[in-house]
């Protein structure tokens, strides 16, 4: 099964993707958690990317369609993916359907989240992850069970990205609006477009999200 999350920054798609990733046994490839490894290397592309990503600017297309079309070809992809962060510009979306189509392969399921722009940034401010295991947590609406403790793995260690700022939340939903959200059209066009209340409750996201994949 291959498909695509769609969704402003802080709609819930890695959180979701990372559901949809052990329910049906495919895996989440999202650019943004690629970029951010790379900037964690330390090479040379990656402190060009960190001051992308830190200005809340979308890195180039062709460096990602590159990097989208290797992980693709990985063994842990045979059974399946979920695009999450992947296309945001209809040059992305294009070549997306250029790589599928040269395989002789097809999208099953294009999915839209579709949320409340003026409680993004909020939510994506107070968001962090368990250093060790990755869970989401939230200052305000996913708190762990006991404060400082990863309810998943015990870890006391937690992270916040860099980019979950005000300021550069504000420029990454500017980026969205501008170069990103037209691409729902694209896929409307092709009929393929189908959209869950991303405003709703986690599980009652999750729950949509099945029956539609079935
Ligand atoms: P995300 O984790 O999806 O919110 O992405 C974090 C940042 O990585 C974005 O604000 C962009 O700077 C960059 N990024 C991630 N995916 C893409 C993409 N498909 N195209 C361009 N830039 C991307």
């Amino acid at each position: 099964m291959k498909l695509i999350l769609l969704g402003a920054p802080g709609a819930g798609k890695g959180t979701q993707a990372k559901r949809l990733e052990e329910a049906y046994g495919i895996v989440q490839l999202s650019t943004g958690d690629m970029l951010r490894a790379e900037v964690a290397s330390g090479s040379d592309i990656g402190k060009e990317l960190k001051a992308v990503m830190e200005a809340g600017n979308l890195v180039t297309d062709d460096l990602i369609i590159s990097m989208i079309a290797s992980r693709v070809e990985q063994d842990d992809c045979k059974k399946g993916y979920i695009l999450d962060g992947f296309p945001r510009t209809t040059a992305q979306a294009e070549a997306l359907d250029k790589m599928l189509e040269d395989k002789g392969q097809k999208l099953d399921e294009v999915i839209e989240m579709v949320v409340d722009e003026d409680a993004l940034v909020e939510r994506i401010t107070g968001r962090y992850t368990c250093a060790d295991c990755g869970q989401g947590y939230h200052d305000s609406f996913q708190k762990p069970a006991k404060e400082g403790v990863c309810d998943k793995c015990g870890s006391g260690e937690f992270s916040r990205r860099a980019d979950d700022n005000e300021e550069t939340v504000r420029s990454r939903l500017v980026s969205y609006r501008e170069q990103t959200a037209p691409i729902a059209e694209h896929y409307k066009a092709k009929g393929m477009l189908k959209t869950v209340d991303g405003m709703a409750d986690i599980d009652e996201v999750t729950n949509q999200l099945k029956k539609i994949l079935g």
